[in-house]
């Protein structure tokens, strides 16, 4: 429900998993990158994106070894579900 209210204002879930990547680079304008926050405030599906990419990042900054088999199976899962077109 909220989301489908938030739609017609904001960006949509699709459109913030495009740039959800390069938003955590800090790549994006200043503009995309409000929309995106806007978005995550209102969105749990995407907060929880966020959070596991925010994850996967932190894992791969912060780990020269192997990465944590729990990671690539989450990155894996979220893959898949964006291929599928299952995210938003
Ligand atoms: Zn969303």
């Amino acid at each position: 429900m909220i989301k489908k209210l938030f739609r017609r204002r904001g960006m949509s879930c699709d459109a913030v998993m495009e740039v959800l990547q390069s938003y955590l680079d800090g790549e994006t304008d200043a503009e995309t990158a409000r929309l995106v926050a806007a978005h995550l405030h209102t969105c749990t599906d995407c907060d929880q994106e966020t959070a596991t990419f925010r994850r996967i990042k932190l894992s791969l900054a912060s780990t020269p070894s192997p990465v944590d088999p729990a990671i690539i199976s989450s990155l894996q899962h979220f893959s898949a579900r964006l291929t599928r077109g299952e995210l938003g």
